[in-house]
């Protein structure tokens, strides 16, 4: 409180203050008692003409409900009874009190408040079956009354100070601002009009209702409720205006206290337009009980919806690595648990990747930390666009990964694999948005595989130990020199073979045609146009090689004829896939290969056929290589990553 600021006793002894009409002044005395006698009462309101017309016309609203009308005062307080009389009365009394309060003070949004307030109080009191909706009513109508003495008395630096804060903060900004509050102020002015103890207590507590004294408890929280009530009227947020009243009500009145706040809002709106009216007052639109209610039931929903969001994208983070995007360690433990014990009781494959960044402390000693996190995000998005949905790749930690690969065996399991080591190895990493470092990084991985079938399967009691075989895998690579996948277990032996380098003997040198001065096209030999056209289409996006199609047996042994006799190789290699072991076929593949400088450039056999037969006769007749069509178009960058290399171990013979 500031030097100079009034005082509540000066706000009291202020000759502004409003005071009461002389017929109300004169009704509380009669009311005061006990023995009073309705017909002097009734005389009392009737030689106020102007109040008792008002009286009888609000007793015959459809507020009150009266089944007939009812043409004087004496009939009204014989039907209505003296306390609904009474408050009528003071009601009235209050609005004339009220009319001139002086520019500066928002009449409308007051009554709005004080007649919603009322009129919800008066309908909580009649659903809890309180003791006397007719004093709660009254109390509600009056509760605010010490802000308009405020205002009266303070004017321009009241108006300042409510309008900057919410009803609800009302009390608690007066009283730093000023010392005291309305409710003090309310308590004080209706002491001075002789106004029901009651009434006085329900005014100075509504804005705290647990401190009113326990024999008032009762009314004072009805009032309090239908100032919630009034507030859900407000169309911003009925959802949880309605929800405190439904809180609110529950604590005080327990749970089971049979409040319906949709009829209690329906009441309300009702009754707030006929009061209004008959107040005189402009209390301005007021919503529908049904719009409020049906917009509360959205908020209810979105307010549902958007916990639900929080606490998935908070699980989600929990098992995110911040990094990579990817899942961690806590996602990995969790899946992989889940995936081995039903791979068991199912008795599927079920394999697993773990990946380790080759030499990364040095991108990092050489580059920075910066450029290490670049790397680590790009290694993890490679190889979540590898595995696809073949599986879960997660950040195990640090610059190792992990993946699992659910319903995959082994074999399977080493391919994909191969194809994330390929697809890592083959294009430089993208450095370029971290500054004073090269734009690209060469990078490479080790990766170690296992399957549940890569040996007998009672060899594992857990996923950890699954895990750990992968591991073993890894430092495996790392001692092969890196950039490679090693299998464990019973393929072990063949993981070179089937994985880094070619399956196949590599191929002798011989010949006039130096194998060094081979060119730079593939021949696909293919007899399926469909087929033709897929491979090109498939092996143009996966690389740059050229490729030239011969659709015949006859056409593609003229072609190796020419090369024969022109002593000039335009090949790089040779795909072929006609039938085989099938004549045609069979004649290519020998023709070819009793040509120098043919036989030395890789020679790819693909086959519907899988047998091992099938491989071993084209193998024996001098093929690179014999595999499926569908495992070649599955690891397209892998056959001709490979077929390159071959072609690379040739040339390098040759020289
Ligand atoms: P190796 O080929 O044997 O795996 O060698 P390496 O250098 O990759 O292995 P080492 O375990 O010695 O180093 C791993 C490095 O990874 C060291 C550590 O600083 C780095 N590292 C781990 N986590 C992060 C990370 O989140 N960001 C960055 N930038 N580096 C990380
Ligand atoms: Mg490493
Ligand atoms: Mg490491």
């Amino acid at each position: 409180m500031t030097p100079g600021t009034p005082k509540l006793i000066d706000v009291l002894n202020c000759p502004n203050l409003p005071s009461l009409p002389a017929v109300a002044v004169q009704l509380l005395e009669l009311t005061g008692d006990p023995n009073v006698n309705m017909k002097d009462i009734a005389k009392l309101v009737s030689t106020d003409q102007g109040m008792s017309s008002k009286v009888l016309k609000t007793v015959n609203s459809s507020y009150y409900g009266l089944s007939k009308p009812c043409g004087s005062i004496e009939r009204a307080l014989g039907f209505l009874g003296l306390n609904t009389v009474k408050s009528i009365v003071l009601g009235f009394s209050l609005v004339e009190t009220t009319a001139n309060a002086g520019d500066g003070f928002d009449l409308n949004g007051h009554w709005r408040r004080a007649i919603m307030g009322a009129t919800g109080a008066r309908a909580v009191a009649k659903q809890l079956r309180l003791s006397d909706a007719d004093e709660v009513f009254t109390a509600a109508l009056f509760q605010d009354m010490g802000m308009l003495a405020s205002f009266m008395v303070l004017k321009e630096d009241y108006t300042n100070l409510i309008y900057s804060v919410p009803h609800r903060k009302l009390c608690a900004a007066e009283q730093e601002a000023l010392g005291f509050d309305h409710t003090e102020v309310g308590e004080m002015l209706g002491k001075m009009w002789k106004l029901p103890t009651e009434l006085c207590v329900a005014i100075r507590y509504h804005h705290s209702p647990d401190k009113a004294d326990q024999k008032y408890a009762e009314m004072v929280r009805a009032v309090a409720l239908g100032v919630l009530a009034a507030d859900a009227m407000c169309p911003d947020a009925p959802k949880s205006a309605i929800s405190r009243i439904e809180r609110q009500a529950g604590d005080w009145f327990g749970t089971k206290n049979g409040l319906n706040v949709e009829s209690l809002l329906e009441e309300i709106a009702e009754s707030s337009k006929t009061l209004a009216k008959m107040f005189d007052q402009d209390i301005g639109e007021i919503p529908s009980a049904l719009s409020l209610i049906s917009k509360a039931q959205e908020q209810g929903l979105a307010l549902q919806l958007s916990t639900q969001r929080e606490a998935e994208s908070l699980a989600r983070e929990s098992v995110t690595d911040g990094l990579t995007k990817i899942g961690n360690r806590k996602k990995f433990d969790a899946e992989m648990t889940a995936m081995f014990d039903h791979a068991v009781s199912s008795d599927s494959p079920l394999s697993v990747l773990f990946f380790d960044a080759d030499k990364f402390k040095l991108v990092n000693d050489t580059y920075g930390h910066a450029a290490g996190d670049v790397v680590l995000v790009e290694l993890a998005s490679r190889a979540t666009e590898v595995v696809s949905s073949d599986g879960i790749v997660c950040r195990y930690g640090g610059e190792e990964f992990i993946v699992i690969l659910p319903g995959k065996g082994v074999v399977d399991a080493a391919m994909i694999a191969e194809r994330l080591r390929y697809t890592i190895a083959d294009k430089p990493f993208n450095t370029s948005s971290v500054e004073g470092v090269p734009d690209e990084l060469p990078i490479t991985v080790s990766i170690g595989v296992s399957g549940i079938d890569a040996g007998p399967a009672d060899r594992l009691s857990n996923s950890g130990e699954l895990v750990e075989e992968a591991d073993k895998g890894v430092y495996a690579a790392k001692d092969a020199g890196r950039n490679n996948v090693q299998v464990w277990g019973r393929f072990t032996a063949a993981k070179s073979e089937s994985t880094n380098q070619p399956s196949i003997a590599e191929p002798e040198t011989a010949g006039k045609i130096p194998v060094s001065a081979a060119g730079d096209t593939m021949l696909l030999i293919e007899d399926d146009a469909l087929a033709a056209t897929l491979v090109m289409s498939l092996l143009k996006r996966s690389s740059t090689t050229k490729i030239e199609w011969v659709s015949t047996g006859d056409e593609a042994k003229q072609k190796i004829e020419q090369i024969a006799a022109s002593g000039s190789n335009p090949y790089k290699s040779i795909l072929c896939d006609l039938e085989l072991p099938g004549k045609h076929g069979m004649e290519i593949l020998k023709k070819a290969k009793s040509i120098a400088g043919l036989c030395d450039i890789p020679f790819l056999v693909l086959t519907a056929d899988e047998s091992s037969e099938t491989k071993q006769t084209v193998e024996a007749l001098g093929a690179t290589g014999c595999i499926s069509k569908s495992e070649f178009c599955k690891n397209l960058g892998v056959w001709v990553d490979r077929l390159a290399q071959w072609g690379a171990i040739a040339r390098k013979k040759a020289a």
